[in-house]
């Protein structure tokens, strides 16, 4: 099969197809015949060799794989050959033609999701969801901002905050991200790229500060939301990119809280939630992941790029 393989940490040139052997179910796993694969920032950080988690060299990178099952091993009882599938995690990696799964890595995925779509699930989905209901344990008469909202965890944190009834506000930096958010949902849209909108979105909620923060790029905004939240108002830290310095003091003043979480440290409790949620979400219609665009897996170092540069509108996509 043709699978991107990393031999080397390193830039996207270490994105290479290479012809390797497919690989057989054991008792147990799943093999999918993946259509695309969902690209997430952290994909890049792997790459890159600077994330947390450094896989053994050579591995072919990417979590979020949706296809066809294509052969069940021993034991497997949820899933068949032919079954449309998406993953949430994978044991050889997503960016390949099969991708070989645990049978809990592997969901169902409902006939109005298209494949590319369905690569766009389990990363942003997941961690959206667990973050409004988990982390922050949003009441549906609270108000959100989703600090970076044009991007694949902003916008279905846009979808599943409405859903629930909350009161949401997004930023996107570019004028495509602004005009996907209003599409998507957000009640008042705002621009991070302009040197006043704290303020603007203060002003949005009549001095009152907004109840949770969704933050995207921690390292550069949190100093800033903590000013921006009312009182028993939490930030919740989703993406970072380095480091900030934070007055202790506007903690005080408002009562609030920052905290953050790895997607990759659920309890099985808070995944199966998780799970519950976002497909009952997708079948229903309610949950539709934005495909902003599809590339070739060939195309893996452009989309790495693509994933990182600014004026994200949902998600980056690698066809097979
Ligand atoms: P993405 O699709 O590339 O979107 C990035 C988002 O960040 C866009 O909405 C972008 O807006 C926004 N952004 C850029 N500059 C910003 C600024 N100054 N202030 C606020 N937002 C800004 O990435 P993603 O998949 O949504 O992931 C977002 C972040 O969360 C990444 O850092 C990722 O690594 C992290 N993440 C963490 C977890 C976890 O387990 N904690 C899970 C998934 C993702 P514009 O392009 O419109 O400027």
């Amino acid at each position: 099969m043709k699978a991107i393989q990393v031999r080397e940490f390193g830039g996207p040139e270490q994105l290479k197809l290479e012809e390797i052997p497919t690989p057989k179910p054991t008792a147990g796993q799943v093999l999918v015949r993946v259509h695309a694969a969902g690209v997430n920032p952290y994909d890049t950080y792997m790459r890159a060799g600077t994330y947390a988690v450094k896989p053994p060299l050579p591995y072919t990178p990417g979590s979020d794989a949706a296809g066809v099952v294509e052969a069940v091993g021993e034991g497997v009882k949820k899933f068949k050959a032919g079954d449309r599938v998406y993953t949430a995690s994978t044991i050889t990696g997503a960016y390949a033609e099969y991708c070989l799964a645990l049978e809990n890595q592997v969901q169902p995925l409902p006939p109005g999701i298209s494949f590319p779509q369905g690569a766009g699930v389990h990363v942003p989905y997941a961690t959206a969801y667990h973050a409004l209901h988990h982390e922050a344990k949003t009441c549906a008469s609270e108000t959100v901002l989703i600090h970076g909202a044009s991007g694949g965890v902003g916008t279905a944190a846009i979808q599943i905050a409405r859903n629930f009834g909350l009161t949401v506000f997004g930023t996107a930096g570019s004028a495509k991200g602004i005009e996907l958010i209003k599409r998507e949902g957000v009640h008042q849209a705002f621009d991070h790229a302009k040197p006043d909108y704290t303020d603007e979105i203060m002003k949005a909620t009549g001095g009152r500060g907004v109840d949770v923060i969704l933050e995207m790029l921690a390292n550069v905004n949190l100093a800033k939301d903590l000013k921006l939240l009312a009182i028993h108002g939490r930030v919740i830290i989703i993406g970072n990119r380095g480091e900030i310095t934070l007055n202790p003091r506007d903690f005080m003043l408002r009562r609030s809280s920052a905290r953050g979480f790895t997607l990759w440290a659920l309890t099985e409790a808070e995944a199966a939630d998780c799970f519950a949620g976002i497909n009952a979400g997708l079948a229903n219609g309610t949950l539709r992941p934005i495909v902003a665009k599809e590339l070739p897996l060939k195309d893996a170092p452009q989309a790495h790029l693509d994933v990182l540069a600014p004026g994200a509108s949902g998600k980056i996509v690698l066809t097979t």
